[in-house]
């Protein structure tokens, strides 16, 4: 098993009750449901931890493929941007949430980690 603290930038995990952690993982189970979501190649056939990322929805990853959309992303404007309010901020907060056996990875500006 691949541990969260293994992807870069990982470094808190949002309270169950976060409102926007719950809206993200209703948001996947609904794209997931509705055939929106794909898999990587090297998820074929090995049941463990899967990564799902709010800015990039459409596919299910492994850890690699995780690991390079992150970096991929890492200094962009886009590395900026909270993933609760869409707001473009200074200081963005990442994170994971598990559900199941998908992890989140996922940014918050400080007004929507606080929000819980
Ligand atoms: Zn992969
Ligand atoms: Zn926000």
């Amino acid at each position: 098993m691949v541990h969260a603290g293994a992807l870069p930038g990982a470094e808190w995990k949002p309270g169950a009750g976060n409102p926007i952690a719950v809206r993200l993982v209703h948001e996947m189970n609904t794209r997931a449901m509705s055939g929106l979501v794909s898999a990587c190649g090297h998820l074929c056939d090995s049941p463990g931890v899967v990564w799902w990322i709010p800015w990039s929805p459409d596919l299910m990853r492994c850890a690699s493929c995780a690991s390079d959309v992150l970096l991929a992303t890492r200094g962009t404007r886009e590395d900026n941007r909270c993933d609760g309010c869409g707001r473009v901020v200074d200081r963005i907060r990442t994170g994971v949430l598990q559900a199941g056996a998908v992890v989140i990875i996922l940014g918050l500006c400080n007004d929507c980690e606080s929000e819980r």
